[in-house]
C-alpha cells in the first residue's frame, strides 16, 4: 500500500523508523495483548536504537489522544448518518465499542506514528554523520586510554 522509504510505510507496517526494514514491535500483531506496545531495543537490521531517551514514547499519548478522538467522531458521525432512528444510547455504546476494538491497533500506531515524527528514514547502511560521530567516539576513547598509560 505504501512505499518503502515513505514515512507511512513505517508507520503502518510497523517498521524500524530508521530504515523501514527491521520490526519496531516485539511482536506486530498488535491484538496480541500480552506483547501490545512492548518495543524492541534496537532495530534488527540496521542495529539504531529505537529509544533515544527515556520516556520517550510518554509523546506518543499525545498522538493516541488524538486517534482516539477522530475514531469516536468518525464512529459518532457514522452511526447518526446510516441510522438516523439510532437512539444516543445507540451511539454512545458503537463509539465505545469502536474505540475498545480499535484500541490496541491505535495505541500501537501511536507509538510507530511519533517514532516517525522525530526518527528521518535512513536507509539500513550508516549514514556519514553517523560514521563521523562514530570515529570521533573511538578516537576520543583511544586519546582517554593514552592518557591513562
Ligand atoms: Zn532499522
Amino acid at each position: 500500500m505504501f512505499k518503502k522509504g515513505s514515512t507511512l510505510y513505517s508507520i503502518f507496517r510497523f517498521k524500524c523508523p530508521h530504515c523501514h526494514e527491521g520490526d519496531f514491535y516485539v511482536d506486530n500483531n498488535p491484538y496480541n495483548l500480552m506483547k501490545v506496545g512492548d518495543i524492541r531495543d534496537k532495530c534488527s537490521v540496521c542495529h539504531r536504537k529505537f529509544m533515544p531517551e527515556p520516556g520517550f514514547y510518554y509523546g506518543a499519548m499525545y498522538v493516541s489522544y488524538a486517534l482516539g478522538v477522530t475514531v469516536m467522531v468518525t464512529a459518532y458521525v457514522a452511526t447518526i448518518v446510516l441510522f438516523p432512528s439510532a437512539t444516543t444510547g445507540v451511539a454512545v455504546t458503537v463509539v465505545l465499542a469502536s474505540l475498545l476494538v480499535m484500541g490496541p491497533l491505535l495505541y500501537a500506531l501511536s507509538k510507530t506514528i511519533y517514532a516517525g515524527l522525530f526518527m528521518p528514514y535512513k536507509g539500513v547502511e550508516p549514514t556519514e554523520k553517523e560514521l563521523s560521530s562514530r570515529a570521533e567516539r573511538a578516537e576520543r576513547a583511544q586519546r582517554a586510554a593514552a592518557v591513562k598509560s
